[in-house]
């Protein structure tokens, strides 16, 4: 088989057909993975084409974003706007604003889990007759809490293609507990119940590294030692590791560094102050392994910072897990000069619970919340299987409603802002513009954007804002007609640290309400492949960046002959065959993943008050800022947080 990127022409023709890139799967919709967004593509005139209509969408027969295919996350369509403004060209091409004679209490720009609980706790105080509107760019609700819908051999698969869980570095705050608690999530008990965490396990199926051959000289799938291992003894810990490292393609020395690093216990920095715990080459300075090591630990750090671990503190790689620092005695616990997530899973994280579709359960069960009519059912069971009637999320019947495929292009205070009563928001969907009036907004989109919507705010608050630059991702949910090759090689996920996917998991055993997780090897079964596209080597918002440059020119057919290549190549020895054993294929796109937390390494000490978050999210007049960004860390109770504070900003206003 030819390398990943194939030099010839006739060597891509050869590759290409072996991985089945000419088969007739669900996967892209476009050439060059245009997607399409089903409700747009039944309208007359066809996908985006019909500008006129693009907005009226969700209302038609058969509108069901999470079953679309290809290029989603951030789908084609949902962002061109966004940028044309941040560009300076969307005005010069723009209609003249066509105002609309809807009158709202709150409008709320962003269709996320923090704007979805800033309705949420604005109608619980303003009362139920509250008229809110949720304008939202991307053809769904949810934000990063996005739904994978699949039907592989008729029987219903979902995964998360984003927020993937409940799970936090600190408890939920009383609000965000609070409200997960109304909406009957009670995530300690739905775990206990419905999780299966042993299911893979009791097959025999464990976590396995994948070595690439570019990075490591050869192509070779790995049981790991540790991870689903009983507890063992020092000797039988060791006994493990070498046995996993003698079946590596890494050298001698190499072996014999992660051995001492995985097994040992010593104390690399006896009488190091704090400072100097900061130190940013802990393996190479301090702990003194061979450079030719790194790359075996390179993207261990990917997954929660999305970057590697060239960009992150030996601090914040101690509090997950990473080896070296056994023998060091660190106390549990926060330590100055960490990471906001690494400082609280230090400190013991939050209850944790994986809806089959992660959290976009929970925007789910707050939409069935604010408009009861656009979702049957009536428990945190059914609302797995629930189907959305999208043309009743925008009903004028309906006090609360949540327009689609919008977006804000300007949200600005009717007169002085200490004086405003009224706001006017502007949005576009295709190329027609509309104004609506409220009494006031929460801006719950990307906190990076605000300052192209609303120009008139401070200066200072606008560099606050740009400064925030979210972590690209890309989460990928593949279909497979049977997961028999993971089972012949005793794997359930495996973890490759050079390989463009830097994991690849079967899908969470959960069964909840009438959903039901496969059960047998020969059953069809979802993957989820992870990326965290990123530039080793430059500072860490440098490095996010690139990261998103990189996503949003890579074509569809890019990802899908990564995917087919990386699993053909991992999955290989249990007689995988990419060209018969892949049905569907979802890439979640998101140039625009978690909000910025701040890095240590690269990073001021801001003084008290100070951190561009926080003064990024000043209220402006009759306008609020919400989303995750505003409280610098990514995680779904920080969201919801954000969305009470921004809506309590405005009442006490
Ligand atoms: C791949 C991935 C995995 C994650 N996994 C987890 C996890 O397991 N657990 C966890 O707690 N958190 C996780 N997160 C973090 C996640 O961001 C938060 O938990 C939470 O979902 C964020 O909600 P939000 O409403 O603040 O932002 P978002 O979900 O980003 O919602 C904001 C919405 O505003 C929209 N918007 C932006 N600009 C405009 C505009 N001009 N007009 C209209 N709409 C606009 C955006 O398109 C978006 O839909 C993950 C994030 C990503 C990207």
């Amino acid at each position: 088989m030819c390398a990943n990127d194939m030099p010839t022409k006739k060597c891509s023709q050869r590759s290409d057909r072996e991985l089945g890139m000419d088969r007739a799967i669900p996967r892209r919709d476009f050439l060059n993975g245009a997607a399409m967004t089903i409700g747009a593509a039944m309208l007359p005139g066809g996908r985006f084409g019909d500008d006129a209509k693009l907005g009226e969408a969700q209302n038609h027969p058969g509108y069901n974003p999470p079953v679309s295919t290809g290029l989603r996350g951030s789908h084609p369509g949902s962002f061109e706007i966004a940028h044309s403004l941040r560009d300076g060209t969307f005005w010069q091409n723009a209609a003249t604003p066509e105002s609309l004679p809807e009158k709202y209490d709150l409008v709320i720009v962003g269709g996320g889990i923090s704007g979805l609980a800033a309705a949420y706790f604005y109608r619980e105080r303003a009362g139920s007759e509250a008229k809110i509107l949720i304008l939202e760019n991307h053809d769904d609700f949810g934000g990063h809490a996005k739904r994978n819908e699949f039907h592989l051999g008729g029987k219903l698969q979902l995964l998360n293609g984003g927020t993937m869980l409940i799970d936090s570095p600190t408890p939920y705050s009383a609000e965000a507990a609070g409200l997960l608690k109304k909406l009957g999530i009670d995530a300690a008990a739905l775990d206990k119940k419905y999780t299966n965490h042993g299911f893979y396990k009791s097959l025999g199926l464990g976590s396995g590294v994948f070595f690439d051959r570019e990075t490591f000289g050869d192509d070779r799938l790995v049981k790991s030692p540790q991870v689903g291992e009983e507890e063992s003894s020092d000797a039988e810990s060791s006994a493990r590791w070498k046995q996993f490292l003698g079946k590596s393609p890494l050298s001698e020395i190499v072996r014999r560094d992660i051995l001492r690093l995985e097994t040992q216990k010593i104390d690399y920095l006896p009488g190091f102050t704090s400072t100097e715990r900061k130190e940013r080459h802990f393996l190479l300075q301090i702990a003194k392994v061979d450079p030719a090591v790194l790359p075996f630990y390179q993207s261990r750090t990917n997954f929660e910072w999305g970057v590697g671990i060239d960009a992150e503190p030996a601090l914040d790689c101690w509090a997950h897990e990473l080896p070296g620092f056994q023998g060091m005695k660190l106390e549990p616990g926060a330590a100055p000069h960490m990471s906001y997530s690494a400082a609280g899973y230090a400190n013991g994280g939050s209850e944790r619970f994986h809806f089959p579709d992660g959290n976009a359960s929970i925007a789910r069960l707050l939409v069935r919340n604010l408009i009861p009519a656009a979702i049957p059912g009536d428990s945190v069971e059914d609302i797995v299987t629930s189907s959305v009637n999208y043309a009743l999320l925008d009903s004028a019947e309906s006090p609360v409603r949540i327009r689609l495929n919008s977006t804000v292009v300007r949200a600005r205070n009717v007169g002085d802002s200490g004086s405003a009563r009224e706001v006017e928001i502007t949005y576009a969907t295709g190329k027609q513009v509309y104004s609506v009036h409220a009494g006031a907004c929460v801006l719950a989109c990307w906190n990076m954007t605000i300052p192209y919507l609303c120009p008139e705010l401070p200066e200072k608050q606008k560099e606050g804002l740009h400064y925030l630059v979210k972590v690209p991702l890309v989460y990928t949910s593949v279909g497979l007609r049977n997961w028999t090759a993971f089972q012949k090689l005793g794997v359930s996920n495996t973890y490759a640290p050079g390989a463009y996917w830097n994991s690849i998991s079967l899908n969470w055993a959960v069964n909840i309400g009438e959903y039901r997780s496969p059960r047998s090897p020969e059953e069809p079964i979802l993957v989820h492949l992870s990326r965290a596209p990123c530039k080793p080597g430059l500072p860490a918002r440098e490095q996010h960046k690139t990261g998103r440059r990189e996503l949003l020119v890579t074509p569809f057919e890019t990802f899908e002959r990564k995917i087919r290549d990386q699993l053909a190549r991992t999955l290989a020895a249990g007689g995988f065959d990419p060209a018969r054993d892949i049905m569907a294929i979802t890439v979640n796109r998101w140039p625009h993943g978690y909000s910025y937390e701040y890095n240590p390494l690269f990073d001021p000490e801001w003084p008290e008050g100070q951190a561009p978050h926080l003064i990024g999210r000043q209220r402006f007049g009759r306008i609020a800022i919400a989303n995750s960004d505003s409280g610098a860390t990514a995680y779904t109770d920080v969201a919801i947080d954000q969305a009470y504070r921004a809506v309590n900003e405005l009442l006490a206003a």
